[in-house]
């Protein structure tokens, strides 16, 4: 809800009303909506507080957000979101920026020839899993903390900040200390109490899409994050579960453009689980770039057929550099 204030209104009366804002448990944020002054009412008491202070001496009117997702939502924020790892900067109209390394980190050596091989070709950030969300429980789970170590060793090497994934909330504080970025998978998406964690662990996150959830689901576990106390949020559409079984996922490319409209957070795209196929990797990538991504999360490897997940959607890293090239050319169609 949004409180819109009066713009005559009286000091004491504006201090009033930010102190009841205060005593229902609520942050206090003054925007500029429709250049009007405007105090956003976010949280489980502002639907009780926007009816007591409706007829407030300094309110003028109360409005309802169109949306459930209200502090991911460009309604109470237009101009987009700029997430910053290290130097690198994430939407907000910056350059698209490329997120790249093996499914699983295996080896020192896997994991450091590959984030060599990805940095060269031009690579901002390095991914690498640690702990694998898998949907046997007898498949490879990843190497935990150890895995945490080598990835974050191979980053500082070749100069990367680094992106893992977080399966549970306990293991958050330890991702946080470790790498730089932390990933929701798409089968925690909605794990609301490792959303809470993460929100509150002073990193930024990159949020995947369910593979059965909705944009407005993925909105609203952004919204958890944000919710939280985490601004620096990254949405990633990955593929969802349709009745095509030709690719491992369907692209949803609508969601790339349709989630800019929504929010003003940076979206990327990972054609990599989308497809599951390493030739179909570079032209969703181009796609998605086209229809208006911030950037891509995509897999390689330096020997796919001996990679303990994700082998066949691996790129080598000759094709990831020849994807590489394409990457400007395919973002400026979205301009
Ligand atoms: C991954 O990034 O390796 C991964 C498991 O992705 P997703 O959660 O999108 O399946
Ligand atoms: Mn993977």
């Amino acid at each position: 809800m949004i409180a819109f204030l009066r713009p005559n209104c009286t000091l004491k009366d504006r201090a009033d009303v930010i102190g009841r804002v205060e005593a229902a448990g609520l942050a206090v944020r003054i925007e500029q909506i429709d250049r009007r002054e405007a105090l956003a009412l976010v949280g489980a008491s502002a639907e009780a507080l926007g009816t007591d202070l409706a007829e407030h001496p300094a309110v003028l009117e109360i409005k309802r957000l169109p949306v459930p997702y209200e502090l991911v939502s460009r309604a109470l924020q237009s101009e987009r979101t700029t997430v910053h790892v290290g130097s690198v900067a994430i939407g907000g109209g910056a350059p698209p920026v490329v997120i790249a390394g093996p499914c699983s980190v295996e080896t020192e050596a896997q994991v450091n020839t590959t984030a060599e091989a990805v940095a060269a070709a031009g690579a901002q950030l390095l991914r690498g899993g640690a702990f694998k969300p898998r949907t046997s429980p007898y498949s490879f789970q990843g190497l935990g903390h150890a895995g945490l170590e080598l990835l974050a060793a191979a980053g500082r090497r070749v100069g990367l900040p680094t992106v893992t994934e977080v399966v549970a909330s306990e293991d958050v504080e330890l991702v946080a200390e470790k790498c730089d970025v932390l990933q929701i998978g798409a089968r925690n998406m909605q794990n609301f109490r490792l959303l809470e964690a993460a929100g509150r662990a002073g990193r930024p996150v990159l949020l995947k899409r369910g593979m059965m959830s909705t944009i407005e689901e993925l909105l609203l576990a952004a919204e958890y994050l944000l919710a939280a106390g985490n601004p620096d949020v990254i949405l990633c559409e990955r593929g969802i579960r349709t009745f095509e079984p030709t690719t491992r996922n369907t692209l949803d490319i609508a969601a790339i453009p349709v989630l800019q409209e929504r929010t003003h957070l940076p979206v990327i795209a990972d054609p990599s689980h989308a497809c599951g196929v390493a030739r179909l990797v570079a032209p969703l990538s181009r796609a998605a770039l086209a229809a208006g991504a911030d950037g891509l999360i995509v897999e390689v490897h330096p020997r796919p057929e001996e990679a303990l997940s994700d082998g066949p959607q691996a790129l080598l890293p000759e094709q990831f550099a020849a994807l590489m090239a394409c990457v400007p050319l395919a973002a400026a169609c979205a301009r």
